[in-house]
Order: C-alpha cells, then structure tokens, then sequence
C-alpha cells in the first residue's frame, strides 16, 4: 500500500512533497519515518523538486554500453547544459529492458529505443514545448511460439478442464464418502481397489496414478490426508504428475524445478498471522488496515525482470499474458492457493496495462467457472497488478516479498523458504512469468511432449533474451540444450562484420567466456564431462564456445546460464566491459550486508583503476571474491566479482603489467 501510494503522489506531482507524505501519513495512519524508509530506498522516487521539466534517462548497462549509451549520454548532457533554467536533466539509469533495441533512453518516463541522438534532441525539445510525445506502440501479435498451446484460439482451456476434473471426482468422492470416511482409510494410504477407481475417473491420466503409487508411504500418508479433507485436489495430482514428467525448470535463473515448488506449497500449512509471521511483516498499525491479509496461501509472478540483458518476459506479458495469468491460477487451484499478485517492474508501463485488460478476463472466466454448483470449493482471485518501484534487488525473491509488504526490499536469510513463509508469512508459490507461462502448453500436449523438445540431453523449451553486437537481437523460443553456435546462426550471426571474441552467458552475473576457451585448464570439470559426452573432440584447451550446449544441468555451478546471453565482438575492450558489470552491481546493492555494500565499491575502485592502465591487485580481488562468496546473504553480492574473476581466468592478458623491477 505504501509503494502504490508513493508511487501515485510521484507521478501526480513529479516528487514526494513534504505536504504529500504528511496527507499520506495520516490518511493510512503510518508513521512518517515509515514512509521515508521506503521512499529514500528506492532509486525511483525523488524527495525534492527539480527545476527541470523534463527528465531524460540513459541506460548505462550491457547492450547499451557496448553499443554507445556512453557517447549518447554525453552528448545530451552537453545539450541540456545549452538549454537556460537546467529546464532538462540528464543522468544515467540501470537496465530498462530494451537491450535487443540499444540505446534505451527514458524522457518523463516514456521509453524511447534505438533512435539517433539527433532524434533524441528533437523529442526532449518538443517535450520541452509541452507538447505529449509517446514511443511507437510494440508489435503485440503472435510470435508464433510452441509456448501458446492455443494459437489464438479459446484460452484458459487447461482451467476449464481442471474445474471439469474437479466435478467428476466430486461426484465420485461422493459416491465412496463411506470408504473414505472409515478411521483406518483416514489416516492409512489410499489402497490399490481405490487408487485404479479413480484411475477410471476420466480426464486423470492413469499414469499419474501410478506415479502417486510410487511415492514412499509416509508420503502418500500425507497426501491421503489432503485427499480425504480436500477431494477437489485430486485434479491437482494430474498438474504435478505433468509437471514433474516435464522437467519443467524455475526460468527466473535459478533452475529449479517447478513441480517440486508447487508440491512444496502444497504441503505446507498456512500460518496463524501474529504468532508465526515474522515480526518484520507485521503492520505498524493493524486497525489501519482492516483488510489486513487473511491467512490464506498465495502465487506470486515474479515479473521484476531487471537483470541487465534479459526481455524475454517483457515480450510474454505483451504477447501471452493470459498464458502467464493460466499458469498462475493453475497454480493456485493445484497448491490451494487462494490469492495471486503479478509483480511487474514500473517501466513496463504496455505490459501493466495489457495485463491488466487479460485480469479482467481472466477474472470474468474464473467467475463463471468457480461459480458452477460442484465447483463451490474452486476458488481463486487476481489481484491488480503490483507495479515494482524499481530496482534490481527486487528480482530476488524475498526482496520483491519485502517490497510488497511495504518494506526496503532486503533479501533475508534462508530458511524458511518462500514456499513455508512467503507473501504475508504464509506458504507461497513465487516464479518467473515464463515458468508460470509454459503450464498451459505442457497440460495441454503432456509434459512428455515437453521433455521430448529438449536436444543434446537438455528437456523442454525455453526462451533466450539474446543482445549485443549481433544482426537480429531479440527474443527466441529454443529447445533446452541448443548449441551456443545456432543460438547464434538464428539471430543472423555478427553484426557489422565483426568476428565474435566473448559472451556472457548469464547477463552481468556469470563473467565473460572467450569463443575459444582453454576448458581444460579452467574449467577442468566441465572440460572431462564434454569430452566423456563426445561434445569436446579436438584439444579442450582450444574448445569452440559455439559447439557448447545450453543445459542447466551440464552447466550447474561450472558457467553460470540465465536467460540474457550477450555476445561480444573481439573489438571490445573486455576488461571496461567488466567494469561496467561491477559498477552494475554497485550501484544496485542493496546495502544490507557488509561485504557486498563494501566489497562492491572496492571492485569498482580496483578495476576502475586497472582500465585506467595501473597494475591490478590480483590476490586482493581473489580474497575479495572469497570474502563476497561466503559472507552475501543473496546472489547479488555473490555475484558481483563474476566478471572480473572471469578475467582473471580467461582473459590474464588483457591485465595492465606490473612494471618489470630491473
Ligand atoms: Fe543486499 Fe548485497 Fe547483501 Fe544481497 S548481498 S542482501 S544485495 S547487501
């Protein structure tokens, strides 16, 4: 409430008045240095006024760095300090999303891509004479996707048949109420007789009978329990069976398995609000919010997508989104979630407003279909979109939490998982937008058909966010294993003639690989695993990075792999290009923890001296990285050296020399 309301007073007013906060603080009836906790936190909102009218934005990240945000920045500024009255103001902002159209530039908040600097001047003057300038709308039609199981045609279908699951096992629950209802059935698991009556039951695959056969005792112990209690589950088990055949991975970075998520919320129980929630998500005042969260479980679409080099789910929000608001809801009736949020960052300002159009529909479809007699136990609402006051913190899970519940958005320690005590301390289902986006495909044409897309020993589909100095940037739909190589061959290769030198293959996160990479040396674990495999068939220390496949499970722990691929021409000074990850990172710590609030400054320091020419501390950065590593609560602070240690590794030559001692 807090967020939503700052973030109202900011864009009706330009800044957060003093006179503002104080309304606000009464109005809610919360403390004002509550407010200014969360107000001087994030980078968006601003506590003074400026003299400018209009404000300009360039993104110094990645894509837009190497393809000369740097020069456009420049030259702006020059130009704002011609016009009289600092009437415009420029400065530099992290990642807006657009790097497959570089150089992003935000003028009062309105995105502007891959214009010319000289067109740039002409908006900002324009804007300057009042007159009401908007971007050229995305192209929303169909990518043609294997991810849209409907292809224009009736959405929701997989909702649909799950409420129709529902209803015949209703009626077949009702049927056996006796059996189910003796003491030792109760609480003993579901024996064969039952297990093949409702195999029988039409629409449940018998296979995930089978499937629930094969669990150990005390699990199905468990599960009889919420079968017995909650008979409108059992379609559920056909969710997770198709999930779990699937393989069906967390797309937000982390890889994790779907349905194991789900299953996990499933079985967790919601909490008594004020004894077990964390004190830090209690309210300051509970009678000022009467319609304080009811102890129920929630999804979360995590839809924050601030990583430098990634736009895919930017792309799925325009094009998909009831696939994504499908996926959720599924979500919901599978795990006995009642509640579902869309977390989508602030400068998708077309995506909020076409989700917010398909929540509507959404909404109309549920309530005809939750409304059926036997479907009286089906329930599940969607929220209005949560629009994210920013940053790149917040794409971290219990930092988007905090946010939401009003606070400085800080990871927290684990456990408990966001699965245990999540939204409002209660059991959470929280992923990506194309995690929740490929549920419907997968009921629809079996998670078998899912796993059967994968190549060189990946399962499944996904979609890559691919940027840099290539020939057609953008977003691709690609089976899990695909080779780097014809990644590559499918946006077009090398822009402008270059030869490729290195790739990020996890955004600013993962560092930077060089096309013929030394593995035996560097990554000697990866290296044997490719040679065993008969990808690696000449000298691993002179590996193609183009022949490498894109497997989560090849890769665990030796290159990073996200959704942002990046491709470097080998004119790029790699080095400045790390620097520009580092100073990524330090600019969106988020301050909680010493190492990486300290350890952030300190490499930028050091490398920004080592791009200057003087002599990098190498042992200083190692120790750093070790120091960064272990004492991070979040992946942020462990991530941060990436880069420069990736340097280190592959790249030692590019270091500027001590001078030799005579
Ligand atoms: Fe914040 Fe960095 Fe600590 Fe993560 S590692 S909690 S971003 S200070």
């Amino acid at each position: 409430m807090i967020n939503q309301e700052l973030m109202r007073i900011q864009h009706e007013q330009g800044y957060l008045s003093e006179a503002a906060l104080n309304e606000l603080s009464e109005r809610i009836n919360v403390p004002l240095h509550r407010l200014h906790e969360v107000a001087s936190f994030f980078p968006h909102f601003r506590l003074e006024p400026s003299k400018a009218t209009v404000h300009v934005a360039v993104c110094r990240d990645m894509t837009c760095h190497l393809r000369g945000s740097p020069a456009c920045r420049q030259t702006l500024d020059d130009f704002a300090k011609a016009i009289p009255n600092q009437k415009v103001h420029v400065e530099g902002v992290s990642c807006l999303g657009r790097c497959d159209q570089p150089v992003a530039v935000s003028i009062n908040e309105k995105v502007f891509v891959g214009e010319s600097v000289g067109r740039l001047q002409t908006i900002i003057q324009r804007m300057l004479a009042g007159e009401a300038i908007e971007p050229p709308a995305s192209n929303r039609s169909s990518r043609g996707w294997k991810i849209d199981p409907y292809d224009g045609q009736r959405p929701y279908e997989m909702v649909r048949k799950f409420v129709r699951m529902h209803i015949e096992y209703q009626g077949w629950f009702e049927s056996r109420k006796t059996q189910f209802a003796a003491p030792a059935a109760a609480t003993g698991p579901l024996d064969d007789a039952l297990l093949a009556d409702i195999a029988r039951v039409e629409g449940c695959p018998e296979a995930a009978i089978a499937h629930y056969v094969r669990r150990s005792k005390e699990e199905r112990k468990r599960e009889r329990e919420f079968l017995r209690t909650r008979p409108w589950l059992i379609p559920a088990e056909w969710v997770l069976y198709e999930l779990g055949v699937s393989d069906l991975r967390g797309m937000g970075g982390a890889a994790f398995p779907a349905g194991e998520k789900w299953k996990s919320v499933r079985r967790s129980k919601t909490k008594d609000r004020g004894q077990s929630m964390p004190s830090d998500y209690i309210p300051d005042n509970p009678q000022a919010h009467p319609g304080a969260p009811p102890p129920i479980k929630y999804v979360v679409c995590n839809g924050d997508e601030s990583e430098p080099g990634t736009f895919k789910d930017r792309e799925l929000l325009l094009c998909y989104p009831h696939l994504v608001l499908e996926g959720m809801i599924l979500a919901g009736l599978t795990t006995g979630a009642r509640q579902g949020y869309i977390y989508i960052r602030h400068e998708y300002t077309e995506q909020i407003a076409v989700v917010r159009q398909a929540i509507e529909e959404a909404r109309t479809i549920c309530a005809e279909l939750f409304a059926r007699e036997a479907a009286e136990n089906l329930t599940f609402k969607l929220a209005d979109v949560y629009v994210s006051p920013g940053g790149y913190i917040c794409g971290e899970q219990n930092a988007l939490l905090a946010a939401m519940h009003d606070f400085r958005a800080e990871p927290r320690n684990k456990p408990p998982s966001v699965s245990d005590e999540g939204l409002y301390g209660q059991p959470t289902v929280l992923n990506n937008v194309e995690t929740f986006g490929w549920v419907p495909a997968i009921l629809n044409r079996g998670g078998q058909w899912y796993a059967e897309q994968g190549v060189n020993r990946g399962k499944g589909l996904r979609l890559f966010s691919i940027s840099g100095d290539l020939q057609r940037p953008g977003v691709y739909e690609v089976p899990v294993g695909i080779t780097l190589g014809e990644l590559l061959k499918l946006a077009g290769g090398m822009a402008d003639g270059k030869e490729l030198g290195s790739v990020a293959l996890s955004g600013p996160s993962g560092g930077f690989t060089p096309r013929f990479v030394k593995l035996k040396s560097t990554l000697p674990r990866l290296s044997k695993q490719l040679v065993e495999l008969g990808i690696c068939r000449g000298d691993p220390d002179h590996f193609d990075l183009l022949d490498l496949p894109l497997e989560f499970d090849l890769l665990k722990r030796q290159i990073m792999l996200g959704a942002a691929i990046v491709f470097y021409g080998d004119q790029a000074n790699i080095l400045e290009q790390s620097l520009n990850c580092i100073e990524f990172f330090a600019n969106e710590t988020c301050g909680k923890c010493v190492p990486c609030r300290v350890g952030t400054q300190k490499l930028r320091h050091l490398v920004g001296e080592a791009v200057k020419g003087r002599p990098l501390d190498q042992q200083l950065i190692a120790d750093l990285n070790v120091a960064m590593v272990e004492g991070s609560i979040c992946g942020l602070g462990q991530v941060a050296p990436g880069s420069i240690i990736s340097i280190l590794n592959h790249y030692p030559t590019s270091l500027p020399q001590s001078p030799q001692a005579d």
